[in-house]
């Protein structure tokens, strides 16, 4: 039986996941990215050994084997456990707020049932929050959320903390110990020669064409399936109303100096800046002695690149919309964090991509 070749609308995780997969099993596969490299969002430049994350700090962590394993055929990782400080008027704090931030802000000891005693006198529980001010409120009480929460969190999304779900915030943990990593995963490591280099690895063998509108060329290829990893509402025209994606504008520097920071990331809560965070690339490959050091600041921004779907009822709504619309496409499926209007870390999207493949299999692609 003869198949049907496969045409992937985008180059990030999503769609070369997914072309990979289709390759090995010697299937016609084509890549349409839009833009001029791979990689979506994850894409880096190598300068001097520091790898530059184009589109704002990327740390790989997961807690799925499967999701390492299969990764690990196209890198070599190098260990990387990520850490940040919240800079609030011109002090900096241990984040995500954990014993040493609660013993610089309130000023006393604490061990962890001390603590745990303390922030019961905090919180103002919501059970369940309906919103990310509740569920931070819920966690750790006015004094922290009005310190570390607020104010990024309106800044990032360009809106209030109560239109969003709850999810948003509970990325964030709050720690009874002195771990100040920011992830808590039990694999946290960055790609040993960039993300750049394991997509080359994960696409090699496949035709990919750069540069090029899915909507220009692919419409005329009847008879291909089609993997589509773009924004979901504009698959469809935005015929249901448009799904808003939040977007960020990136502010790179380049200083002959060491390194600036004393982490990888400084974040900034306080709306009076209009940046949420700076990250220094040296950290993430241990390149801190350098002579030279890169600076990514990230100003959120309404237009621009989508680069984060907006959780909230409203917006789920019209998502399950457009995800009926898509359900009934025979030769279509929609993956990825714009496809399926999901804030995914990129291991939920290699996991997604792998199981979609297999289901797509199962189907008879
Ligand atoms: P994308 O990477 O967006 O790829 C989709 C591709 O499709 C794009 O390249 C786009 O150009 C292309 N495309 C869209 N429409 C068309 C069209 N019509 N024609 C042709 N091409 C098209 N995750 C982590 O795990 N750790 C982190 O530290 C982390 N940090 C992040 C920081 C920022 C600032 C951002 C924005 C995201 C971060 N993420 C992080 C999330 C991560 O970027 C995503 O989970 C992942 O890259 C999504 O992969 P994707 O393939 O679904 O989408
Ligand atoms: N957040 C915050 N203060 C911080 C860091 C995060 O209020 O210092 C909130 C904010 O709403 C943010 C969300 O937690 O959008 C998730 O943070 P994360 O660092 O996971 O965001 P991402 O890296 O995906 O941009």
């Amino acid at each position: 039986m003869a198949f049907a070749p496969i045409v992937v609308v985008g180059a990030g995780f999503a769609g070369s996941v997914i072309a990979e997969r289709f390759n090995a099993l010697g299937r016609s596969v084509i890549v349409v990215e839009r833009k001029d490299h791979i990689g979506g969002n994850a894409y880096d430049e190598e300068h001097d050994g520091i790898f530059v994350h184009k589109y704002g700090p990327h740390i790989f962590h997961t807690n799925s084997r499967v999701v390492v394993d299969y990764l690990s055929r196209f890198t070599r990782w190098t260990p990387y456990e990520h850490r940040v400080q919240a800079s609030v008027d011109g002090a900096l704090y241990s984040f995500p707020v954990n014993l040493d931030t609660l013993e610089q802000v309130f000023r006393r000891k604490f061990d962890e049932q001390s603590a745990e005693a303390f922030m019961k006198t905090q919180r103002v529980v919501y059970s369940p929050p309906r919103n990310a001010e509740e569920q931070v409120l819920s966690l750790v009480g006015p004094k922290l959320y009005e310190m570390f929460f607020k104010g990024y969190t309106t800044k990032q999304w360009g809106c209030l903390p109560t239109e969003l779900a709850p999810g948003v915030t509970a990325r964030i943990p709050l720690r009874m110990n002195r771990d100040s990593r920011y992830f808590s995963d039990s694999f946290q490591a960055m790609p040993s020669q960039g993300y750049t280099a394991l997509f080359n690895r994960l696409l090699d063998g496949v035709e990919v064409v750069l540069g090029s509108e899915w909507e220009v060329g692919a419409r005329d290829w009847t008879g291909a399936h089609v993997i589509y990893t773009g924004p979901l509402d504009a698959y469809f025209a935005h015929c249901l109303g448009r799904l808003p994606y939040r977007s960020l504008y990136f502010e790179f520097s380049e200083e002959q100096a060491y390194a600036k920071q004393k982490v990888a990331t400084v974040n900034y809560p306080k709306e009076s800046v209009p940046y949420t965070r700076t990250t220094e690339f040296n950290h993430f490959t241990d390149r801190i002695d350098s002579p030279i050091t890169v600076l990514c600041r990230e100003f959120p921004s309404a237009v621009g690149d989508p680069y984060y779907p907006v959780p909230n009822g409203e917006n789920e709504t019209l998502r399950r919309g457009y995800k009926e619309l898509a359900a009934r496409l025979e030769d279509v499926a929609f993956v990825g964090r714009l496809a399926d209007y999901r804030y995914y870390n990129m291991d939920q999207v290699v996991g997604r991509a792998l199981h979609v493949f297999e289901e797509l299999v199962r189907k008879g692609w």
